[in-house]
C-alpha cells in the first residue's frame, strides 16, 4: 500500500536492530534490515521473513561512505521515500579499559566513526527522501554512557561517542524544527546482547520497545529528546 512506512534499521543482524526490525514489522512497517556482513544479514531476513514479517535486504557498512550512498540510491529507486531510519548500528571497543589516561586515540577514531560519523552520513543521505512525504522519524540509539549530567566511570571512546551522538540529535532536530521529521536519541537500558553480555538484566524485547516507540511516534510528538523507557532523562 502506497501508505505503508518504509524504515531503514543499521546493524539489524542481531542485537537490538534485530529486535526492532522485528517489533516494527509487526506494526506493519516494511523494514530494509541492513547489515554489514551479508551473510549474517540474509538469514536474519529469511527468519523474519518466515515469522510472516515483511522484511527486505540491503547491505550497509555505516562507516563506509560509497556503501550509505548506494543504500540511499536503492531506497529511491525502490520506493521514492522513507519514513523512519535507526541509527542502531554501534560499537564498544573500550569497555575494559576504564581510564582516559589509556585511551588510544586510534580507537577513539574508530568509535566515532561508527558511532557518530554512520547516523551523520546516514541522516544526510536518508532524511530527504523523508523530505519528500514531509514525515520522518530518526531514532539514534545512543546510550546512559553519554550522559553528560551522569558522573559514569569507565570507556571514554564510547562515551564520548554517544555524547557526540546526542549531540547530532539535538542539531538535526533544530534545524528540522516546524516539519514532521522528528529525531530523537534514546537509551535502551543494559540489554543481554552480545555487547550487553549475559548479565544485562534486561532481554532484547524490553530494549527495543522505546526505540520502536520512538520510531512510530505520532505528528506533534516530541523531537530533540533523550528517553529511556518512554521517559524523558536528563542530556
Ligand atoms: P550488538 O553488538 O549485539 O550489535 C551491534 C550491531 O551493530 C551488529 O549488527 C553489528 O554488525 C553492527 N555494526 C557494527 N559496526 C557496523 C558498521 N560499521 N556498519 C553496520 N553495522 C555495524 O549490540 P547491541 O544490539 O547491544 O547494540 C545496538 C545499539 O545499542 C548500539 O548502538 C549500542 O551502543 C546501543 N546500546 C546497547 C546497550 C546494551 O546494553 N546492549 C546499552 C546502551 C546502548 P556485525 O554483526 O557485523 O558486527
Amino acid at each position: 500500500a502506497s501508505d505503508r512506512k518504509i524504515a531503514v534499521v543499521t546493524g539489524a543482524n542481531r542485537g537490538l536492530g534485530l529486535e526492532t526490525s522485528r517489533q516494527l514489522a509487526k506494526q506493519g512497517v516494511y523494514i530494509i534490515l541492513t547489515s554489514r556482513d551479508q551473510a549474517k544479514g540474509q538469514p536474519v531476513v529469511q527468519q523474519l521473513q518466515s515469522e510472516g514479517l515483511e522484511v527486505g535486504y540491503h547491505p550497509l557498512d555505516v562507516t563506509d561512505a560509497v556503501s550509505v550512498q548506494q543504500l540511499a540510491q536503492f531506497v529511491r529507486d525502490q520506493f521514492g521515500h522513507l519514513e523512519i531510519l535507526v541509527n542502531n548500528a554501534g560499537i564498544g571497543l573500550d569497555f575494559d579499559n576504564g581510564s582516559l589516561f589509556n585511551l588510544q586515540i586510534e580507537t577513539l577514531a574508530q568509535t566515532l566513526q561508527t558511532n557518530l560519523y554512520g547516523p551523520i552520513l546516514l541522516s544526510q543521505a536518508l532524511i530527504p527522501l523523508m523530505q519528500i512525504r514531509g514525515y520522518g522519524r530518526v531514532v539514534n540509539v545512543s546510550s546512559g554512557a553519554g550522559q553528560l549530567s551522569e558522573m559514569n566511570s569507565g570507556y571514554p571512546s564510547y562515551r564520548m561517542s554517544k555524547t557526540a551522538l546526542n549531540a547530532l540529535t539535538r542539531i538535526l532536530a533544530n534545524e528540522l524544527q516546524g516539519s514532521n521529521i522528528l529525531v530523537n536519541s534514546v537509551c535502551p537500558g543494559w540489554v543481554r546482547t552480545d555487547m550487553g553480555g549475559p548479565d544485562a538484566p534486561r532481554t532484547p524485547e524490553q530494549g527495543a520497545d522505546t526505540i520502536a516507540w520512538l520510531a512510530t511516534l505520532p505528528d506533534g510528538g516530541p523531537t530533540g529528546g533523550f528517553f529511556r523507557d518512554r521517559q524523558p532523562i536528563p542530556w
